[in-house]
């Protein structure tokens, strides 16, 4: 892959990209099928990525018609990465097993080794025969969603398609490598803005936030709306915060250090809860959750707001949904993605019912709704949040560190990109947007 990198940096067009031979092999992350009961008995925390996510040489999958091949310029840490690399709450070799048994296609994910990553910035080097609207030289990002157009529940929305799958987590080919294996529906255009790195973050996490909050799949944010963000800077929460601002709401945004409630105030937002030095105890045993703790964290945002939230975003699970049941808004909506802390959630649903509140279930995001997420993106509407890069080398640590919450943002890792600050083919934009604004988070990174 080393000569389509030094020709992308020399910046060769699309022919000459089309004219140089594919390797047989390429270098990837990936974790091993052998190894997937290797942290059997340990708990979440004492499970290592550096020890399961691995970094060498892989053979380069056969290209279906209608698929690009991407040389990766650069990648991101997202969480599912982690539950991957920690074989939780499954080994993702199940799924790549059921992908193959779906067609002959379907079948090459079935490998010993599962190469992982789900964000990527990068040049298309090769399409499939039946690929109308890319072409070699084209500056993409991918985005995760793996979907085909032969299912009838996908037509209305994607997401809602049976065989719906998360690339690099529920397939095979991922974008933590030189290399990735796309549908040519998961392509947008890169911002020209920005740099590879900047550029590879954004997509997984962005896309999410804006389909919670701003699509009509999902909590149909409006103006003036206080919108309760949990995890605000972190991967998900640092872009929902920005879609709250662009759209004219009030974010309330909860974080758990001073130095994060320092970053969310320079990004615009006003009221910032500091969790750890609130202390909130939702939980007074594994069992029993302390109401008189929600009151406290619902009186604390009216005290910032002026009122309750008329939307919760949900992701930390059973350790806080309690809490963002009791105090979303009469009427309101509590919209969730995840459950980091626990899927077997917990809250009072007199709360609910009495108070006419809904919970809404979110899920990455359909093909438009990531166009419309990354627009804003290519626009300068919405900053990119990375805030440390790794080498591709070290990604066993990037995913540790995402891990044990110990970063902001997002954590980029390079891939045939040699160093950081490549890319950028618009400085006219980026000097208008801002150095500052575009890298806020790189400042607080460690
Ligand atoms: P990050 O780790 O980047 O950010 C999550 C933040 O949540 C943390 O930084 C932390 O912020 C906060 N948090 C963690 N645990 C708790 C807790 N017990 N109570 C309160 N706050 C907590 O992860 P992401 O934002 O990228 O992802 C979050 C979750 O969403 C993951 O489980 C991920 O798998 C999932 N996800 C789901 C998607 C989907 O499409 N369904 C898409 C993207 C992510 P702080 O300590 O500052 O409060």
């Amino acid at each position: 892959m080393q000569a389509f990198a030094e020709a992308i940096l020399a910046g060769a067009g699309g022919d000459e990209l089309a004219a140089i031979e594919l390797p047989e092999s390429y270098r990837a992350a990936h974790v091993l099928a052998s190894e997937v009961d290797m942290f059997a008995g340990l708990d979440s925390a004492e499970k290592d990525p550096r020890k399961s996510l691995h970094v060498s040489e892989v053979p380069v999958p056969e290209l279906a018609p209608d698929e690009a091949y991407v040389a990766v310029m650069a990648s991101a840490i997202n969480f599912n990465t982690v539950w991957t690399s920690i074989f939780e709450p499954l080994p993702t070799f199940g799924f790549l097993q059921r992908l193959g048994k779906e067609s002959v296609w379907g079948a090459r994910h079935v490998l010993e080794h599962h190469v992982v990553g789900s964000d990527a910035s990068g040049v298309v080097i090769r399409v499939g025969s039946m690929v109308r609207n890319w072409k070699p030289g084209d500056k993409v990002v991918v985005h995760c969603n793996y979907v085909d157009d032969q299912d009838p529940s996908s037509h209305d929305d994607s997401m809602l398609a049976s065989n719906e799958r998360i690339w690099g987590f529920e397939t095979n080919f991922g974008g933590l490598a030189d290399l990735t294996v796309v549908k040519a529906n998961q392509l947008m255009p890169k911002a020209a803005h920005l740099t590879w790195e900047e550029a590879a973050v954004n997509a997984l996490c962005n896309s999410t936030a804006y389909r919670m909050l701003v699509s009509r799949n999902g909590a149909e944010m409006k103006q003036g709306d206080r919108v309760l963000v949990w995890g605000a800077s972190g991967g998900l929460g640092g872009y929902a915060v920005q879609h709250v601002l662009n759209g004219g709401g009030v974010p309330v945004g909860v974080v758990s250090s001073p130095e994060k409630v320092q970053l969310l105030h320079e990004l615009g937002v006003e009221a910032v809860i500091d969790r750890k030095a609130a202390g909130y105890r939702f939980w007074s045993d594994e069992h029993t959750q302390d109401e008189s703790e929600w009151r406290r964290l619902g009186k604390d945002i009216r005290a910032l707001a002026g009122d309750d939230p008329e939307i919760v975003f949900e992701h930390p699970g059973r350790q806080t949904m309690g809490a963002s049941v009791f105090a979303c808004k009469r009427g309101g909506t509590v919209v969730t993605c995840a459950a980091t802390s626990g899927y077997m959630i917990e809250y009072d649903n007199r709360h609910l019912w009495m108070r006419l509140k809904t919970i809404k279930g979110s899920h990455f995001a359909n093909y438009r709704e990531a166009w419309d997420a990354n627009q804003l993106i290519c626009d300068g509407k919405v900053m990119p949040t990375l805030s440390v890069v790794y080498p591709l080398g070290e990604v066993g640590e990037a995913a540790y560190q995402v891990h044990h919450n110990m970063h902001e943002g997002k954590i980029g890792v390079l891939c045939l990109s040699p160093h950081e600050g490549l890319g950028v083919d618009d400085p006219q934009t980026r000097e208008k947007v801002g150095e500052g604004r575009i890298t806020l988070f790189r400042r607080y990174g460690a």
